[in-house]
């Protein structure tokens, strides 16, 4: 038998962010004393009020397929959610709810982008835009940013990069590897220039929301000329510490979130029963439900700037949302540290997991090959321990 895998999957980067949380579990297994921040994952748990809803939904038999695009009461709240934390009117019809935030991207991208469509990513990106858009045939294109200019392009970058091929515009703020977010005027500014191309879409992952230090939150939808061709995605995942419950969703023009659900229709169906009646009660709930999550992250950003602020070698921005924090390490290229030489971010991340036992994700996976990605969505204990074997291995 040939063991012949498609091209579509034999060219296709696995996800850097699940394959280093894999080898840091696998390594974990074998007795070995792994700190683990190369994922974006909450460490608390699940609020009790949303446990409870899922529960009850447990009791009340709700078992059944569910629609494909969401039950009606869910897709109801998360209207009241954009217009409450948005100011962004979407009606049910404009909403689709999925299993998790990555297939709501995949979604909106896979009916969109034709093959040999170029989609604009801004570097540093998270891992999985490249390659939703490569399972789409398009081209992702990068615009470079970096810790310069906090990480954030300007009006003249986007303008610059935009071709007669450009179909989309992926952004994210609060950005997951950087935690910069743009300010309502810097995202304006952007917009402008979207003015001018009237065939471009826009997708705004707004994932991180919630996890925001003090720059108001701003959603792209909100700009009355970008409304009609902007897909708002967002889900349970980070705020709510929910990210094994995978509820993602969108907001979006009627013919693009119809699109998407006669896609999921054919991929996964309906998002889990359970997981749905439960973000109907995570996203009623009042913020300040989960402000003490939200402080915590705060005070543990604190704690790591200043911890790696000693650390020889590592320049830093400030990030003003998400948890990560996503150091420029180049200083260590080139170098031979304990008989391991170390030429790029990769072998960095490597060398930080074979001789200080800490897992991080290399800055090649986000379009930045000269940093690494440090999650501090871990305790405070175990940031002061990985920072002090960092600082060890590379003393
Ligand atoms: N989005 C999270 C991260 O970047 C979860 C892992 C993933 O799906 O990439 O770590």
């Amino acid at each position: 038998m040939s063991k012949q895998l498609s091209t579509r999957i034999t060219n296709l980067p696995a996800s850097a962010t699940l394959a280093m949380a894999a080898k840091a579990r696998e390594l974990k297994q074998q007795g070995i004393d792994i700190i683990g921040l190369s994922l974006g994952e909450p460490d608390f748990n699940t609020p009790e009020f949303i446990k409870e809803a899922a529960i009850k939904a447990v009791q009340d038999n709700y078992n059944s397929y569910t629609p494909v695009d969401g039950y009606l009461d869910l897709k109801e709240a998360i209207c009241r959610k954009f217009k409450r934390d948005n100011h962004i009117n979407y009606q049910p019809s404009q909403i689709v709810v999925s299993t998790g935030a990555k297939q709501s991207i995949a979604n909106a991208i896979q009916v969109l982008v034709d093959p040999g469509d170029d989609v604009l990513l801004v570097a540093p990106y998270w891992v999985s835009y490249a390659a939703i858009v490569m399972l789409a045939e398009g081209n992702p294109i990068e615009i470079y940013s970096d810790i310069e200019t906090d990480f954030k392009i300007t009006p003249q970058q986007l303008e610059a990069a935009i071709t007669p091929k450009t179909k989309m515009v992926v952004i994210n703020s609060p950005n997951n590897p950087s935690g910069s977010v743009y300010t309502e005027a810097e995202y304006r500014a952007l917009a402008t220039v979207l003015e001018k191309h009237p065939d471009i879409y826009i997708l705004s992952d707004e994932i991180y929301e919630h996890i925001n230090y003090g720059v108001p939150h701003f959603s792209f939808a909100c700009i009355e000329s970008m409304y009609d061709r902007t897909i708002t995605v967002n889900g349970v995942a980070k705020a709510f510490a929910m990210t094994g419950w995978r509820v993602g969703y969108i907001g979006a023009p009627d013919w693009i979130a119809k699109a998407c659900t006669k896609m999921q229709g054919q991929i996964t169906s309906g998002t889990n029963c359970i997981a749905q009646r439960a973000t109907i009660a995570a996203l009623d709930a009042p913020v300040e439900q989960i402000r003490y999550m939200i402080d915590e992250f705060a005070s543990r950003r604190e704690l790591i700037l200043d911890l790696l602020s000693t650390i020889n070698g590592f320049k830093l921005n400030q990030p003003k949302g998400a948890f990560y924090v996503f150091p420029d390490v180049s200083h260590y290229f080139g170098k031979t540290i304990k008989g391991k030489k170390i030429e790029n971010a990769s072998d960095f991340a490597l060398y930080l997991l074979e001789e200080a036992h800490v897992a991080t994700v290399t800055g090649e996976a986000f379009g930045c090959p000269n940093n690494i990605r440090i999650s501090y969505a871990a305790s405070t204990k175990e940031i002061v321990e990985a920072i002090k074997r960092i600082k060890e291995a590379l003393a």
